[in-house]
């Protein structure tokens, strides 16, 4: 049995919570923080995709199981994407005849082969986009992202993935790529803070049941942060407002062909100040889809999916992840993470699977998704210790790069291998 408070955190964390619009727009459902979807944006999209590809894309990657059927109607020689609750008229999208007679596809990202090769530069002619994921920093501890040892050097994955980043955009720019690094700090790039989202915190606590919440709560371990106003407003300002604000700025002044997000897995730590360590340690990568009936309730969800699907971005997801996940695998001797939760599917690549979540969504271009080292794990904690560094130093009797440096080089060489291997 699942809570309803428990469902909610995990809707949450897909940034697909729902939210009720303002009564006088009267439009249909969307995600906190969404706005309703403009779907004559998709227009551009007719007929640039036979019926057999659409389906196949639905049930093998984006809505596996029959989840898309309450949500698209699929005709002879169009779907039909249903609008909820009779607001609006339903978008019809009409077919290709044959991949021959296929409409090219719009979209702002170029695919691998689509430019000549430069020697030793696999990557010239092709911007790439950096996510350091969270935040570090002062608010490594709000975002729950932070735990510290007795007086060990405390450790914060917003910063560890933004020292990441940092190496990984030097490898890229040497291989030709135009990087950009969406977050070059441990500030956010949103101009909302819990401060400015605390009306809405308490308009979500009240769809939920929560008549009058508590305006704080008391440090992390407190068992009702959950229903505090506190709580609320701050996860909607890292958790959902940030990641909004970053997509943004992929999507509109970035446009990049390629957004590689950088993360670092951890398994649950209980207090922060006095963390269980664990013995699991493994990796694995994401790509977007397993969108679940529900979260395709959400006009705003419905839209970002079809935007995915018929920009056809898994092509280059699924086989750009799985030459990522081999090289880190590689590189770190890491086995590959298994979901047994219902969260996420698996793919062709035992360390590749699909889940729906907020930024793979948002980013309307392909998207790596990296989730190496268990943070809590004590080999990962003894190396935050060590620091970065130069060269190798012997760790268990390996050598061993730092583990910024390691995880930098081999998405690198993941990403390169690809692009090269694509000419
Ligand atoms: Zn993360």
């Amino acid at each position: 049995m699942i809570s309803s408070k428990m469902r909610y955190l995990l809707s949450f964390f897909t940034g697909a919570a729902l939210a009720l619009t303002p009564a006088l727009r009267a439009a249909e459902p969307v995600s906190i923080l969404a706005e309703t979807p403009d779907w004559s944006d998709l227009a551009p999209y007719q007929k640039t995709i036979t019926r057999e590809d659409f389906l196949h894309l639905l049930d093998t990657v984006y809505a596996p199981y029959g989840a898309w059927k309450e949500a698209i109607e699929v005709n002879k020689d169009s779907a039909r994407i249903h609008q909820p609750g009779g607001w609006g008229t339903d978008f019809r999208l009409q077919f290709a005849a044959s991949p021959d007679a296929a409409v090219p596809t719009p979209r702002f990202w170029k695919a691998a082969p689509a430019r000549p090769a430069t020697p030793g530069k696999p990557l010239a002619g092709y911007t790439i986009a950096l996510d350091p994921g969270h935040l570090g920093g002062r608010w490594a501890r709000m975002e729950e992202r932070w735990f510290q040892i007795g007086n060990a050097r405390p450790v914060m994955e917003g910063e560890m993935v933004l020292l990441t980043a940092r190496h990984l955009a030097d490898r890229l720019t040497a291989l030709g790529a135009n990087v950009v690094l969406i977050r070059k700090t441990t500030e956010p790039v949103t101009s909302e803070r819990p401060a400015t989202l605390r009306g809405l915190a308490r308009a979500e606590l009240a769809r939920e049941g929560v008549s009058n919440p508590s305006e704080s709560y008391n440090g992390p371990s407190d068992p009702h942060k959950t229903e505090s106003v506190q709580w609320q407003s701050e996860l909607l300002f890292y958790r959902i407002a940030e990641i909004r604000e970053r997509a943004r700025r992929v999507n509109g002044p970035i446009r990049p062909d390629l957004v590689i997000c950088l993360h670092c897995n951890a398994e649950e730590w209980g207090d922060p100040a006095h963390p269980q360590l664990t013995d699991k340690n493994h990796l694995h990568l994401l790509v977007n889809g397993d969108y679940h009936a529900g979260e395709l309730a959400l006009a705003d969800v419905r839209h970002e999916m079809l935007f995915k699907l018929l920009t056809r971005c898994a092509s280059v997801e699924l086989p750009l992840s799985a030459q990522v996940a081999s090289s880190l695998a590689q590189a770190t001797g890491l086995p590959p993470y298994e979901y047994h939760n219902g969260k996420a599917l698996p793919t062709g690549s035992p360390y590749v699977w699909t889940r729906n979540l907020l930024a793979s969504r948002l980013y309307r271009c392909p998207v790596v998704y990296c989730e190496p080292y268990v943070m809590n794990s004590q080999p990962v904690f003894d190396r935050v210790q060590l620091g970065d560094y130069e060269g190798v130093k012997q760790i268990d009797g390996a050598a061993r790069k730092s583990l910024y440096r390691e995880y930098a080089d081999a998405v690198a060489q993941g990403v390169a291998t690809y692009f090269a291997g694509k000419k």
